[in-house]
C-alpha cells in the first residue's frame, strides 16, 4: 500500500517515512502543502497522512480541495492542533481521522490499518482468497495452513492482488500502489516479482487451483474460487 505523508517538519516526516517503510508501506513525503496537494491529486495513494500547519497550502484547504476534486483517498490528519474545534474542522473538511502530536507510532499504525480496511474485512486484518490467507498486522501468509515466507515487497504486491481479488490489475496499477514515487520500477520488474510470488504460493501446491493468472495484454488477476 502506498501512503503520502505531508509534513513540513523534516524530522517527524522522515521518522514516519522510516517507520512506515519498515512496516512494508511504500511512502512518499512532501514537505509543503502545495506539492502535497499536487501529488495527492495526481498520484494513486491508498492513504494520506496530513499535517495542518504547512507552508504553501494548509491541511484544511488540501482536504477541502481534494474532496471537491473527487479524490476519495482516506485522510488522517496528524497535527499538534489538538483542540476539539480543530478536530471538528478537520473532520468536517473531509478528513477521515485525526491524531494529535505527540503520538504513539503503534496508534498511528492501528489507525492506518483501520482506515485502509475494506468494509467487508472490518473485523480483522486478515485477507482471504480461497485457501490463501494474509494477515496485514502479523505479516503471516498461509496457503492450506502452511506458512509462506515472502520478502516485504512480495508481501505488499500479494496484499495488493488480494485486496483486488477477482479483478484484473495492470502492471502500472501494481507499480503505483506497491512502490513509492522515487522508485524506478519498470513493468519487467513487476514480472520478476510475480514470478517469485508464484513460485511460493502456486508452484508448491500442484493439483490445487492456480491463484495468480496472467491476463495477456492487461495484467494479472488473483482468482480464488
Ligand atoms: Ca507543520
Amino acid at each position: 500500500m502506498r501512503i503520502l505523508v505531508v509534513e513540513d517538519e523534516h524530522r517527524i516526516a522522515n521518522t514516519i517515512k522510516k517507520g512506515l517503510t519498515d512496516e512494508r508501506y511504500a511512502v512518499d513525503v512532501s514537505y509543503d502543502g502545495t506539492t502535497g496537494f499536487d501529488l495527492a491529486s495526481t498520484e494513486d495513494y491508498d492513504l494520506l497522512v496530513l499535517d495542518l500547519l504547512l507552508p504553501g497550502m494548509d491541511g484544511i484547504t488540501i482536504c477541502k480541495k481534494l474532496r471537491e476534486s473527487n479524490v476519495h483517498t482516506p485522510i488522517l490528519i496528524l497535527t499538534a492542533k489538538g483542540l476539539i474545534r480543530d478536530k471538528i474542522e478537520g473532520l468536517d473538511s473531509g478528513a477521515d481521522d485525526y491524531l494529535t502530536k505527540p503520538f504513539s507510532f503503534e496508534e498511528l499504525l492501528a489507525r492506518i490499518r483501520a482506515l485502509t480496511r475494506r468494509p467487508k474485512d472490518f473485523v480483522s486484518n486478515r485477507l482471504e482468497a480461497g485457501d490463501l490467507t494474509l494477515d496485514s498486522k502479523t505479516y503471516e501468509v498461509k496457503r492450506k495452513g502452511k506458512s509462506i515466507i515472502l520478502s516485504s515487497r512480495e508481501f505488499s504486491l500479494l496484499e495488493y492482488l488480494m485486496r483486488n481479488k477477482g479483478k484484473v490489475v495492470t502492471k502500472n496499477e501494481i507499480i503505483n500502489h506497491v512502490w513509492n514515487y522515487d522508485a524506478d520500477i519498470l513493468p519487467n520488474t513487476v514480472e520478476v516479482y510475480i514470478k517469485n510470488i508464484r513460485s511460493k504460493i502456486d508452484a508448491p501446491f500442484k493439483g490445487d487451483k492456480t491463484l495468480i493468472s496472467t491476463v495477456r495484454g492487461f495484467g494479472y488477476k488473483l482468482t480464488y474460487v
